[in-house]
């Protein structure tokens, strides 16, 4: 059994949108970047294309598309590589704890996990912030890549959350934001730049039924 709790159940809402041709594939194939079964209280507070609340510097619901899907859970909650990649990218930045970029070569994909705990591997692998194409720390599908991090600011007042997440969570925001974008083979020098050319995760996650 899932334990999704709040605005996970808008979860069919979401399952629209495109992927290019060469990742049709992929639809509904690759596995979550968290355990589904045995983790608790699981909350999709943010989904692809909304209009990303929680970003501590907006002073007024921020308006950017939300590129990616906030996964809510416990700090310290495992964070799962969803096919074998490379690690790229790693950062670590004050508001978004450690970003780790992952480059799936075989199936033209990056991954993008942000606000995960900054003391745990992979963040010493690589030190600056340019995407290294070649990394050689290659990571196998399932394994963990991080820990949900600390998320250092209360949600704002017009973040409208569920009783059920503020029961349970109140205003504290730990989550993972997941980014998968499509890395297209025929250009020359590939693209990592966070938030652009992604996809809607849900479109490529396996499909949930609960
Ligand atoms: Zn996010």
């Amino acid at each position: 059994m899932i334990n999704f709790i709040g605005r996970s159940r808008e979860y069919n809402d979401h399952l629209e949108g495109e992927v290019p041709k060469d990742l049709e594939r992929l639809v509904h194939r690759l596995r979550w970047p968290i355990y589904l079964e045995s983790t608790p209280n699981i909350h999709l507070a943010c989904y692809f294309g909304e209009k990303n609340y929680a970003n501590p510097r907006a002073q007024f619901p921020y308006d950017m598309p939300h590129p990616g899907l906030d996964i809510q859970a416990n700090q310290g909650t495992p964070i799962l590589l969803p096919t074998t990649g490379r690690i790229v990218k790693c950062k670590v930045d004050k508001i978004g704890g450690l970003t780790v970029g992952v480059y799936d070569e075989e199936n033209n994909l990056a991954y993008v996990f942000a606000h995960l705990d900054a003391r745990q591997p992979p963040c010493e692998l690589i030190e600056d912030t340019h995407t290294k194409w070649n990394s050689p720390y290659f990571l196998e599908a399932g394994k963990p890549i991080g820990k949900i991090g600390k998320w250092n600011y209360e949600l704002p007042d017009f973040v409208n959350i569920p009783g059920e997440v503020l029961a349970i969570y109140g205003r504290e925001f730990h989550h993972v934001h997941f980014e998968i974008m499509y890395i297209n083979p025929r250009q020359k020098k590939p693209r990592f730049i966070e938030g652009v050319d992604t996809l809607n995760p849900l479109l490529l996650l396996q499909k949930l039924k609960y």
